[in-house]
């Protein structure tokens, strides 16, 4: 009891202490994940097309399955200062509630003003933007967590930032838009009449609200038709698991200072990059033999990628111009039903958290949203962060692990992803709080049109 007593609320690294490059988990994986493929030819995509859409540096790490360390460009490092270390919280006060004989940690992302872990990579993609000398960036955003991010990365790089914000969101987070427009960015709803894309899908489906898979296709467009632009992804991609390995690089430091040894590593999947970025130290220590953890996912009941999708090349946007990549989807055409307010509603799930769950290093498990929320109110009343819903679907599954412990009376040390604060997300907390929260869960056939839309590949 004395012992546990020396762990402090929050665990910090000193400067010193931080991490100076990134780690690449597919450097340890034996079945590397499958390389993008061109739609057009089906053929791997070679460093010279990938590189017409994204920037060189980038496209090198993205293709880079061997090199395990990247070291952080100083001007990163420096960045990262103003945010970073992330804290590691033991969460006494949630333990305590739960009455349960589990140590919990969570490692909180949300304390910068992008709310979430998405500037772990912004910052790096507009770094080697700048230094290939563009004049800017383009990108999509939904909810609106990455395209703040970007806003914020691109200006402190002078370097011109294009958003494509899928229409409803535009229309319903007014106040994420002008976050971005405060740091410099344009912001277009998508579906727009600005691309070739936009117009055709406008054409198709008049009065469409727009999906992330279609601002995808025209930030694409807009990028490659214009001089000295590329085209960020702020999830899915090798590259930003890489960068966001600074979680789970942080997380393992801060855990070693105490001699605390996980049981279990808990982390909400949308495209993957914040799970993927948590746990690769950890899975690189499984790969190599060194140590075994459980590590789980978690998504939503309603955009079941892993549980319930197929792993198969699928197209990442909705015009189908990006490359395939071989991933647990449930098809491009799949969008998720209207009433799903919780974020993480992309209908794949990236490369490399797809093979690492194929090969049995991690499980899956999907909730419904309103038990998410439920967990989302419990931790924001005993531990005081507001999470953001996407970060609470990892919140619920931990206290469910932590419940099962008071059960079973193992005292086991769970670690779950906090990735960021919920304060653009009242509309759908008011409906929690409203009680017209409702839970919906595809039937086979519900998904069966999304299957459908799968390319034919292998
Ligand atoms: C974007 C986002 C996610 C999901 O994205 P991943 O790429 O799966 O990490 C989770 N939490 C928050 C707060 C986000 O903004």
């Amino acid at each position: 009891m004395s012992e546990e007593k020396k762990i402090p609320y929050k665990i910090y690294l000193e400067e010193s202490e931080m991490p100076t490059q990134w780690y690449n988990v597919r450097a340890d994986m034996k079945n590397k994940p499958a390389p993008l493929l061109n739609p057009a030819t089906k053929k791997p995509m070679s460093f010279d097309e990938l590189r017409a859409v994204f920037c060189d540096e980038l496209v090198r790490q993205e293709l880079d399955d061997t090199t395990a360390y990247f070291d952080i460009p100083a001007e990163i490092q420096d960045f990262y200062k103003m945010y970073r270390p992330s804290p590691l919280v033991r969460a006494y006060f949630l333990e305590k509630a739960l009455d349960t004989p589990a140590k919990i940690y969570y490692k909180f992302e949300g304390n910068n003003t992008s709310g979430s872990h998405k500037l772990n990579s912004a910052i790096a993609q507009a770094y080697y933007a700048k230094k290939q000398g563009l004049k800017g960036v383009t990108t999509e955003t939904g909810a609106g967590q990455w395209g703040t991010a970007l806003s914020m990365a691109c200006s402190y790089f002078d370097l011109d930032c294009r958003v494509y914000m899928v229409k409803v969101s535009y229309e319903q987070k007014p106040f994420r838009r002008e976050v971005m427009r405060t740091y410099g960015a344009s912001v277009t709803p998508s579906p727009s009449e600005t691309t070739k894309v936009g117009q055709k899908i406008l054409a198709e489906h008049p009065g469409t609200s727009g999906s992330l898979g279609c601002a995808i296709s025209e930030a694409v467009e807009a990028a490659t038709s214009m001089e000295g632009y590329r085209y960020v992804l702020g999830s899915v991609l090798n590259q930003v698991l890489l960068h966001q390995s600074i979680i789970g690089l942080e997380t393992k430091a801060a855990l070693k200072k105490y001699d605390i040894q996980p049981d279990i590593i808990i982390g909400c999947a949308g495209g993957g990059s914040n799970l993927g970025g948590l746990i690769s130290p950890f899975a690189g220590e499984m790969l190599r033999g060194e140590a075994n953890y459980r590590i789980i996912a978690v998504e939503p009941a309603s955009c079941p990628s892993l549980t319930r999708g197929r792993f198969a090349y699928d197209y990442c946007d909705t015009g189908m111009i990006c490359p395939l990549a071989k991933m647990y989807t449930l098809g491009s055409g799949f969008i998720p039903s209207s009433n799903h307010a919780g974020g993480l509603r992309y209908h794949g799930m990236s490369s490399v958290v797809s093979q690492l769950y194929h090969d049995g290093l991690m499980e899956a498990v999907s909730v419904e949203q309103t038990q998410v929320f439920k967990a989302a109110e419990q931790f924001a009343r005993v531990e005081g962060t507001l999470p953001a819903p996407e970060s609470s679907h990892a919140i619920r599954v931990a206290i469910d692990e932590a419940l099962k412990c008071k059960e079973t009376g193992e005292e086991k040390t769970i670690v779950f992803g906090l990735t960021g604060t919920g304060y653009f997300d009242m509309v759908a907390y008011q409906k929690y709080n409203d009680g017209v929260m409702t839970d919906y869960i595809p039937t086979d056939a519900d998904l069966q049109p999304g299957f459908a839309s799968l390319p034919d590949v292998e």
